[in-house]
C-alpha cells in the first residue's frame, strides 16, 4: 500500500497517521487501487482517501503541536 501525504501536514504527524491507516486499512479500494492520499482538511481534520478514485475511508483528528490539557 502507497500512501501519499498532502504537503501541508507535518511530517512529524505522519508516522502516527500512516499507523492508524495500516491498522485501519486492511483492503483496497473497490477501484482496486491501493495507493492511498491523505488529504488535510479544516480544523485538524484529514481525511484517508483513495488516491485514485477519491473514496473516502475515514477521517480523523489530528492534534496540533501546541499542549492543550482537556477538561
Ligand atoms: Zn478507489
Amino acid at each position: 500500500m502507497k500512501i501519499t501525504f498532502d504537503p501541508d501536514i507535518s511530517a512529524d504527524i505522519r508516522p502516527s497517521i500512516e499507523e492508524v491507516i495500516k491498522e485501519s486499512i486492511t483492503a483496497p479500494c473497490s477501484c482496486g487501487s491501493d495507493e492511498i492520499y491523505v488529504s488535510l482538511q479544516a480544523n485538524n481534520n484529514i481525511d484517508v482517501k483513495c488516491f485514485d478514485c477519491g473514496t473516502s475511508f475515514f477521517e480523523l483528528e489530528i492534534e496540533v503541536e501546541e499542549e492543550v490539557t482537556e477538561e
